[in-house]
Formats: C-alpha cells, structure tokens, sequence
C-alpha cells in the first residue's frame, strides 16, 4: 500500500524542467495576445476616428458650400437639390435628401439600406437635428442635418467605404497571429533547449547531493557555469571535500583511538602476568628456603641436610636477590628516563673490561672466547650498555655446550653501532623466537632453574636498547647455536 501510495505520489510530482517550459510558454502566449489586442484596438481606434473625421469633414463642406451659396441660389434650385450636384463637392459618395425624408440629389448605392427601416430612423434622426451613423460590411453609412442658420435645410447621406481600412486591418492581425505563433513555437524551442541545460545542471548538482549524502564523495561532480548555479556548484564541491576531510580525520582519531584502547587492554594484561609472574617466582624460592628452615630446625644434628639446607636457602636468596633487581630495574625502565646518560664511550675498552669480567665464568665453563672490537666511539649510556652485554654473554655461557665456544663483536657500518654475541650452545626453536623478549619466558623452564633464570634478562635487554633508540634481532638454530644483533644509531 504505502509503496503504491509512494509510486502515485512520484507519478504526480511534476519535474522542474516541466514547470520551466510551461511556465515560459504561458508567459510568452500571454505577451503575444496581450500585445495583439492592444495594437489591434490602437489600429482600431485611429481608423475609427479617421474615418469619423473624414466623414464631419465632408458635412462641413456642404454645410459651408450651402451657406455660401445660399444667398446666390434661389429656393426652387435647393428644393430640387440640385443645388449639391457639384461633382468637385462630393469626395465621399453622397446623397441629399429634403427635411421630408425625400431624396433630392445623389445616388442610390446600397438597396438593402435603402430598403432597410435602419436608415428611415437615421434619417428621421437627422431630421430631429442630430448625426448618426452605422457600419454595415464595409460601408459606413453617415445621415447629418445640413443647417443654414441654424435650422436644418436638408439631410446629408454619406456612404463611406472602409474596405482599405479593414483589408489593412484584418492584414495587420493576420500578420499578429502568424508572427505570434512563430515567436511562441521559436521561444518554446528556444526555452526547451536553455532549460534542458540549465535543468541538466541542476540534476548533476541534486545527484551530488545524494552522493555526498551516500558517502561517495569521488562522485561529486562540478558544472561550469560563471552564475550563481556555477557558486552554488563550487560551494558544495568545497562542502563535500570539507565533510570528506572532516570523516577522514574523524576515521584517523578512531583508528588511533581504539589503537590505544588496544594498547592500554594490551598494557594492563601484560601488568596483571607480570605481577602474577612476579609473585609465582618469588613464591618458589621462599618455599624452599622456609622448608629448610624448618628442616633444619627439626633435624638440628644431621650434617648433610643442614650442609644441603644451607647451600639451597643461599641459591635460592642469590636467585631471589637478582630477581629483585631485574624486576626493580624493569619497572624503572618502564617508568622513568632519568637512568639513560649518554657519552662519549670507547667501545673496545668498554668491551674488553665487561669480557674480562666474565672470563672467569667463561673458563670455568670450558668455553671458547672471542672479542673483536673495532676502535670506535659512540655516543652511548656505558651502564646500560654493560647491562646488555652482561646479561647477552651470561645467556651465551647458561645456554652453550661443553666445549662450546662464544664470539662478542661491535663494529660500525653506515652510521650505525652494530654489536653481535654469537654462541654455539643450543639454540632456540623458532616458535619460541618471538617470546624470548616477553618477562619471565623460559624455553626450557628446568634448564633455566638450574642456571638461576628466571626469563627477565632479555626483556631487560631489550627495554635498554629500545630505551637509547636501538635494536635487537635474534637469529638461532636448535642445537646450533645462536646469535643477538643491536644496532645504535651512531
Ligand atoms: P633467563 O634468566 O631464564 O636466562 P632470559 O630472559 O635471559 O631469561 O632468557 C629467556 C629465555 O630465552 C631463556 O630462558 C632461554 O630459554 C632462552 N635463551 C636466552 N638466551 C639464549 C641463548 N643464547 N641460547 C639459547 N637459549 C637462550
């Protein structure tokens, strides 16, 4: 129901193209016959009044003639009218007629008006004194008293023909008609092919409209036009490209909006594992070291537990005491700049005092080492620095293999600070690789018990890089071996 009501309602709205030509042929018809019946009855008129003018003009004549020749010319020769035969008298056909009502002199022209009782009661008319005339065809037929002194002497019958008069007239509205219809078919051409334009203009516009409305903003089209079509035009291009911006920007503010919404979810999930992480792993240790504790106090003479009990709650403080650190450094990297001082640094000695510090370690190990540091500077916080190598190099000695053997390089290449720790230990699966970084991630978590780690070494690594605008990549082959690139920016 409702989509026929909807159909009939778009079958009866008239488009604005319709209404344009209508309105304009309405218009120009009404020009035309208003302008026709005006100059019409202009030429009417001044006819009217010329012919009138030509027919008082000849009663004149005659009334001026007779009045001359009054005194010369006796009553017999008025009585018989012959007194008017004067042929230069007569421009206009005319006839005289005594105050009887009798013809005198002149002509009968028309029988049907002589016959008709018309003319007996204009004459009657003119015998009372007064002028009148009547059209009949093309012929005016005029009936005036001629008056001498006042008095009517005789009655005057004029036959005026109007046929030029009316052959130019009936020429003149043809001619009105013809052009008339000529100038209407010309302005509705004319008015259907402006209107086609403009009309087209106005679709491509309403169509613009529905496209900004639908979103489709590369769909919006411009018209030429220097009027204020053409303004209107360019103010909704301007409109549309500002509401296209405005979305764009709208759509970016979202996007990076919900990134952080991401990031903060992503945040708060990583805080709630590492402060349970956090709490597993101290949790470990302090049970152990409180069940020696109390084995140790039950069983005060046995030598061994207390020799085993001790040397454990010493492993276990030594774990729970770097583990403190880490976490400590962690979350202060986390929070704060202030521990990142940058200076001049002397890569190879920094190198070779951090190595000397871990060869003890190393040898104990049976390991192979090699230190290649090229003599170069870099702008770098020394601290951290030996952080990373110091957590990168015990990681190299925790994970390699008797007789293994571990190589530290630090070079520079194009603008950058490149520094390796390669090993030959045992390598890390490469569906592990990704986590590696992650805090408290073990590939191998009784491995990693045994050589003290607790998965934070890593993540620390890679907080001070990121922290002085470096990176880190890890390559490894299960049973191979593996190797830590950072590059600083110079
Ligand atoms: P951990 O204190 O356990 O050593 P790390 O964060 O330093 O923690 O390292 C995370 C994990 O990555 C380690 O538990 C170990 O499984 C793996 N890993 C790190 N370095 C190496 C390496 N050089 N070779 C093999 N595995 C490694």
């Amino acid at each position: 129901m409702v989509l026929v009501i909807k159909g009939l309602t778009n079958c009866l709205k008239i488009g604005i193209k319709f209404k344009l030509i209508a309105f304009t042929a309405s218009l120009l018809l009404a020009v035309i016959l208003f302008l026709s019946v005006a100059v019409l009855n202009g030429i009417k008129n001044y006819q009217d009044k010329q012919v009138e003018a030509a027919l008082f003009k000849q009663k004149d004549m005659f009334e001026q003639y007779f009045s001359e020749s009054s005194s010369t010319n006796d009553n017999a020769e008025l009585a018989r009218g012959s007194i008017f035969n004067r042929p230069w008298l007569r421009t206009i056909p005319a006839s005289v007629y005594d105050t009887k009502g009798q013809l005198l002199s002149g002509f009968k022209t028309d029988v049907k008006l002589n016959e008709n009782k018309e003319k007996e009661s204009m004459i009657k008319y003119a015998i009372a004194g007064k002028v009148s005339y009547i059209r009949i065809n093309d012929v005016v037929y005029f009936y005036s008293p001629i008056k001498y002194k006042n008095k009517s002497v005789a009655i005057l019958e004029l036959e005026y023909s109007v046929k030029e008069n009316s052959t130019f007239y009936n020429n003149i509205k043809k001619m009105f008609y013809g052009t008339g219809f000529l100038a209407l078919v010309i302005g509705i051409v004319l008015g259907i092919i402006y209107f086609l334009g403009l009309t087209r203009d106005i679709y491509i516009m309403k169509n613009s409209v529905e496209n900004i409305e639908k979103g489709n903003f590369s769909k919006v089209q411009q018209i030429k036009r220097k009027d204020e079509l053409g303004e209107l035009s360019k103010g909704l291009i301007f409109m549309s490209n500002t509401i296209e911006e405005n979305i764009r920007e709208l759509k970016v503010e979202r996007d990076s909006l919900s990134i952080a919404v991401e990031k903060l979810k992503k945040m708060d999930k990583q805080q709630k594992e590492f402060i349970g992480n956090v709490t597993h792993e101290f949790k470990t240790p302090i049970t152990t070291i409180k069940a020696y504790a109390d084995l140790i106090g039950m069983y005060n003479n046995d030598l061994v537990l207390i020799e085993q009990g001790t040397t454990s709650i010493s492993k276990e403080c030594n774990r729970l005491t770097s583990m403190v650190d880490r976490v400590l450094s962690l979350s202060a990297l986390e929070k704060y700049d202030f521990e990142i001082q940058k200076k001049e640094v002397n890569l190879k000695e920094a190198f070779e005092e951090i190595c000397q510090r871990m060869m003890g370690k190393i040898q104990k190990n049976n390991l192979a080492f090699q230190c290649n540091v090229e003599e170069i500077t870099a702008t770098i916080d020394e601290e951290s620095l030996r952080h990373i190598l110091i957590n990168l190099i015990d990681n190299a000695i925790k994970y390699n293999k008797s007789g293994g053997s571990i190589a530290v390089e630090g070079y520079k290449e194009e603008n950058k600070i490149m520094i390796t720790v390669a090993d030959t230990g045992i390598g890390i699966a490469n569906e592990c690789l990704s986590n590696i970084f992650e805090p408290f991630y073990r590939v191998e978590t009784h491995r990693s018990r045994e050589t003290g780690g607790v998965g934070l070494g890593l993540a620390l690594v890679e907080k001070l890089v990121k922290k002085q605008h470096g990176t880190i990549k890890v390559e490894s082959r299960l049973k191979e071996g593996t190797i830590f690139n950072i590059e600083f920016p110079a």
